[in-house]
């Protein structure tokens, strides 16, 4: 079960409230170099994004902003840090969302300032509370409680000014830490919460230590919006978050591979094949399809049989299904062309079940 939150619209993006849980993530080129950034949103459009996030560190990219708006359709939520003046020019010039940190941003007259003008322009604001950024000035008897009070703060200060269209983030690198903030944050507020471990490091480690902690949060229905934080092309968080989201069935997008680790009872190259069918689907417009592919007879037709369409090899030959029904015996060279010939039929029949179901909720 998810926690139920309050619903805060980002743009054209609900948040909360039952809504599907969103995916971001973050541009690496500089902001004011306008012609990559907005590139880079493009490509992060393409592999499922919802919502992206650059960084405004200088005039220079508060100024980007407007013309980077101008050119994309995600909605952009500017990072500001330390220069509360950089929120209030990025507002005027027509962001969706402001994501504010208390450990950098410690004026409460600029905060004050803040929210008067997100208020007249109805956007949130996200308290991204930063386990490496922690006001200096809190009394604490763990970093978790820490992170939590922090949140609380800037929280209650935002309250105080009648302001609710708030998203709260609690991240550090420790998944027990991470966990524990936001367990404890979500006994308070029922704001949403954008969920993610910080600094996850390179591929792969990066994407295993996001899966752990998304995964253990997601399990107890906390997370609303998730950014999985990749030392790596920011194209990877995306398909990382993809993967985590749709292996506990809660988003469903593109295909879906099952396959069998292979062993000496397969008699064809799997690991190969698996790898070329990937890239040959890859190149396909996503869709929600279950693809399996397996090894030998052991195993193999009864998991073909739960996919919507599956192989299943034999010594010299392999059986195709589709939902469980044989449909044709060929020789295993033929067995990978003849599978993706008859995905590419499935994916374009007009009642394939589950086409309208793409991006959406499982
Ligand atoms: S399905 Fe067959 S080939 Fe694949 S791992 Fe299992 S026993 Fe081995």
């Amino acid at each position: 079960m998810r926690r139920l939150t309050k619903e805060v619209r980002i743009g054209n993006v609900k948040i909360g409230g039952g809504n599907p849980i969103a995916i971001q993530s973050m541009t690496r080129a500089p902001t004011k170099d306008v012609k990559s950034v907005v590139e880079e949103i493009k490509r992060l459009e393409l592999a499922g994004c919802e919502i992206v996030r650059v960084a405004v560190p200088d005039e220079e990219s508060v100024e980007a902003l407007k013309l980077i708006k101008n050119q994309i359709s995600l909605p952009l939520v500017a990072d500001i840090h330390f220069n509360w003046h950089f929120a209030i020019r990025a507002i005027e010039l027509g962001v969706d969302k402001i994501r504010i940190n208390p450990g950098t941003i410690k004026n409460k007259e600029g905060v004050k300032e803040i929210v008067k003008r997100a208020k007249e322009k109805g956007i949130p604001i996200r308290v991204g509370v930063n386990a490496g950024s922690l006001p200096k000035d809190l009394a604490y008897t763990s970093l978790p409680q820490a992170m939590v009070e922090a949140a609380l703060r800037e929280i209650q200060l935002l309250e105080e000014l009648d302001f609710t269209d708030i998203i709260v983030s609690l991240k550090a690198f420790d998944i027990q830490t991470t966990v524990e903030a936001y367990e404890r944050l979500a006994e308070t507020r029922n704001y949403p919460l954008h969920i993610g471990i910080t600094e996850a490091g390179p591929m792969p480690e990066g994407a295993i230590r996001s899966a752990v902690g998304l995964g253990i949060l997601l399990s107890k229905g906390l997370g609303d919006t998730v950014r999985v934080s990749l030392t790596a092309d920011a194209v990877k968080e995306v398909e990382v978050a993809w993967e985590i989201l749709q292996s506990l069935n809660l988003r469903k997008r593109g295909f879906v591979i099952v396959s069998c680790p292979m062993c000496a009872r397969c008699s064809v190259p799997l690991i190969k094949l698996v790898q070329e069918t990937k890239e040959h689907l890859a190149k396909l417009t996503p869709f929600p399809i279950k693809i399996a592919i397996m090894g030998c007879e052991v195993n193999g037709p009864g998991e073909a049989k739960e996919a919507d369409i599956g192989l299943a090899f034999g010594k010299t030959s392999a059986v195709i299904f589709i939902k469980g029904n044989p449909i044709k015996t060929v020789s295993s060279s033929e067995a990978i062309p003849t599978l993706l010939k008859k995905i590419e039929q499935l994916l374009s029949s007009e009642d394939f079940p589950g086409k309208e179901a793409n991006g959406g909720l499982v």
